[in-house]
């Protein structure tokens, strides 16, 4: 085979990127300078939400909205077993523990009636965290129903969804991260997702309270307001009043306050430069994945070896097109005797024996334990050449043709 590796996923990094990342690279600032807020306020224009901050990598984004969220030990929280570990392991990172409900087998989503059923079990559930598996839009104004009954929030997992949305039952589109449902929505810029950063992450909320701790949760749980100062003058001067010289009223420039236990999740100012680079050429790429996917279903829909497939769904993203089909494991390893580098999106988080230690087994979760079995995920990036998709799709037809 002399063709090209053809992966899953890749980046598109332009000229134009790299303009962006050599300017900031020759400025002042390589992080905490004005790329932060510039980044902050396209993608919130972008998701059509009222704040968003910037963090170093979507987990980051995930731990900080458990720890706003307060999430405590004793607390439950549920989310599907079909993401990456990252959707759940926030909840441990902040003592909480872990319920997945299984999915929904047409749209490899949360399915809303297990989720229900158990919160008519489980008395100390206090959120959800859905996740746009594959880029398809979570029905987050049912799933808010829900939470709004059993006094729950939720943590939209966004990332493989830039650009995506559902149609309300008014019709109306509404876009993932945009804060209507979800209390918060994170994202990722890994290389792999809509847009590249090298590495970084995005929480999307139309809460100014969460808004404001999360601000101060990325950098140390540090305050610099001196509205919002919990000590008194004094103290902020490093002397007893008595024995200063002059009477103080306002705070000292150089004073600052640590009011919770926060982390360091900034996102540096040259890759907020490339993010917000990428975030121009998103729309372009969500287009392409589209005209990808539709090859895709056409090609496949009739064929007997397709058991499910992603299909063309109004407001997906095609973060990945996933089949299901027979004989996945010499699918797989053909397609990699072909040089196509296609994934599974993904061995069922309860299966990970971190979480088997809390009594998860093989047999829990029957339709994701199923749809593992037989998913794969075919080459989907912008930049893909029909000439590549075809050689792909000739690939897989030859495969069971053959068989
Ligand atoms: C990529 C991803 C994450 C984690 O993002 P990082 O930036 O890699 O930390 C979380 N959830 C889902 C669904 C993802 O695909």
């Amino acid at each position: 085979m002399t063709n090209k590796p053809i992966p899953y996923g890749r980046q598109n990094i332009t000229q134009k990127d790299i303009d962006a990342v050599v300017e900031v690279l020759k400025s002042d600032y390589l992080t905490q300078g004005p790329q932060i807020a510039a980044f902050e306020k396209a993608f919130a224009e972008y998701v059509c939400s009222k704040y968003a901050v910037a963090v170093a990598n979507g987990t980051a984004a995930l731990h900080l909205c458990t720890i706003a969220l307060g999430v405590q030990p004793g607390d439950i929280v549920i989310t599907t077993p079909i993401t990456f570990a990252a959707s759940a392991n926030c909840v441990r990172y902040a003592g909480g523990d872990v319920i997945f409900a299984d999915i929904d087998p047409k749209t490899y989503l949360l399915d809303l009636n297990k989720v229900e059923e158990i919160l008519k079990k489980e008395k100390n559930v206090k959120g959800f965290i859905p996740v746009d598996f594959a880029g398809r839009a979570v029905d987050l104004e049912a799933l808010r129903k829900l939470a709004d009954r059993y006094n729950c929030w939720i943590i939209e997992d966004s990332c493989h969804a830039p650009g995506g949305y559902f149609e309300d039952s008014e019709g109306q589109k509404q876009l993932c991260g945009n804060g209507q449902f979800a209390d918060l929505a994170i994202f990722s810029f890994h290389p792999v997702k809509h847009i590249a950063a090298g590495e970084g992450g995005m929480i999307t909320t139309n809460d100014e309270k969460l808004y404001k701790k999360l601000l101060t949760l990325r950098t140390h749980g540090i305050i610099k307001d001196d509205a919002s100062f919990k000590n008194s003058v004094d103290i902020a001067y490093g002397k007893q009043l008595e024995t200063l010289n002059f009477k103080p009223e306002t705070f000292p420039g150089w004073y600052y306050e640590m009011q919770y236990l926060g982390y360091n999740c900034r996102l540096t100012d040259f890759q907020a430069a490339l993010g917000n680079s990428q975030l121009k050429q998103a729309d372009e790429g969500l287009k392409r994945r589209n005209e990808i996917a539709q090859t895709y279903f056409d090609t496949f829909k009739s064929k007997p070896f397709i058991k499910g497939q992603s299909g063309v769904v109004e407001g997906h993203a095609y973060h990945l097109y996933v089949v299901e089909v027979e004989n996945r494991k010499e699918l797989y390893e053909h397609l990699r005797a072909n040089n196509i580098f296609a994934q599974i999106h993904y061995v069922p988080v309860h299966l990970m024996p971190y979480y088997k230690q809390f009594g998860w087994k093989n047999g829990d979760l029957l339709v994701a334990e199923k749809y593992y079995s037989q998913c794969i995920s075919l080459p989907m990036f912008p930049t893909l050449t029909n000439k590549e998709q075809e050689f792909v799709i000739n690939c897989i037809n030859n495969f069971y043709n053959n068989k």
